[in-house]
């Protein structure tokens, strides 16, 4: 009887990976055609800059009408279009789609783009933010990319090259989701990175347990210390945000400011004057 129970067992997982991979292998052949078939758009978050209390910047976040699924969150397909290598493609498209729409922002307010550690790696990447900034006439400044620390798994020296490279073109490197891999400390070492974005996974206790208050403080500490600017991601209530305006924090981005809006609503944004409350 154990026997056929381990079968049967055996048996449904492997269908279960049949079925994961018979899923993948679809939304493999749905993501080559989503650059082709303009299935792609930009959604952008508004990262409030709680000193000069304006819009100090937008985040780009992909977004994908799937023809039959609707739409689809990056976490659903950036891995599939990172084992794929799609994501070097679809990146470039987010880069120059995220520099025309900022073009036509006020001087001061930021993009920033989310690069894939394989994206950044890849051989062509530099010359796609080139080309993005020349193509749409936006000033290197205006452009913050967001890497993770997963960039530097494979090695840091040419990395690290690159960063600097990128810096000296005048682009921002912010080191988005910290405090959430292994070693960040190691890499505030290796570059100076524009700025650090604080997970929200610390963000969301900061107000009620004390233990994540101290790793906030330490972050924001750190970073002025290195003469870094600070966001604080997934800021939700008017707690959080006391907090962390009494923590210090440069920069807030989250629903409690705005959810990511589509193009046209981030230009009406910027013509209204906000305030960050508390
Ligand atoms: P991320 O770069 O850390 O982006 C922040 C994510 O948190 C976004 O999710 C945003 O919508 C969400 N968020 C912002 N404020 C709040 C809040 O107050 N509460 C909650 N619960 N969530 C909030 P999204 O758009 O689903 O993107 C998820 C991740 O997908 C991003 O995390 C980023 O790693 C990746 N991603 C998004 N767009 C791109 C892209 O164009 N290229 C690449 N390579 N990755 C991207
Ligand atoms: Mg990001
Ligand atoms: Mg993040
Ligand atoms: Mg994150």
């Amino acid at each position: 009887r154990a026997k056929t129970d381990g079968r049967g067992v055996l048996r449904f997982f492997e269908q279960a990976l049949d079925e994961a991979a018979r899923q993948r292998r679809e939304l493999e052949l749905d993501l080559r055609e989503a650059v082709a078939q303009g299935q792609f758009t930009l959604a952008f978050q508004p990262i409030f800059d709680l000193k000069a209390d304006r819009i100090g910047g937008f985040e780009a976040l992909l977004r994908w009408q799937h023809p039959t699924r609707g739409w689809l969150s990056p976490t659903e397909f950036i891995p599939v279009a990172e084992e794929t290598g799609l994501i070097v493609p679809i990146g470039e498209w987010v880069m120059r789609e995220a520099c025309r729409t900022a073009i036509r922002w006020p001087e001061h307010v930021r993009i920033a783009v989310n690069v894939s550690a394989l994206q950044f790696r890849s051989p062509g990447f530099q010359s796609v933010v080139l080309q993005a900034l020349a193509a749409s006439g936006l000033e290197p400044r205006r452009l913050e990319v967001e890497i993770t620390e997963s960039v530097f798994l494979d090695g840091e020296g040419p990395v690290v090259a690159l960063l600097h490279r990128l810096r000296a073109m005048g682009v921002r490197i912010a080191l988005d989701d910290f405090g959430t891999g292994y070693s960040s400390l190691s890499y505030l070492r290796s570059f100076p990175f524009d700025k650090i974005k604080i997970d929200r996974s610390f963000v969301i206790p900061v107000a009620e347990d004390k233990s994540a208050a101290a790793i906030v403080q330490a972050i924001i500490d750190l970073a002025a210390a290195l003469k870094t600017d600070t966001t604080a991601e997934g800021v939700e209530t008017e707690e959080q945000l006391a907090a962390l305006r009494a923590q210090g924090c440069g920069t807030i981005q989250g629903y409690l400011f705005s959810r990511p809006v589509d193009a046209g609503a981030a230009t009406t944004m910027l013509a209204t004057p906000m305030h960050a409350v508390a």
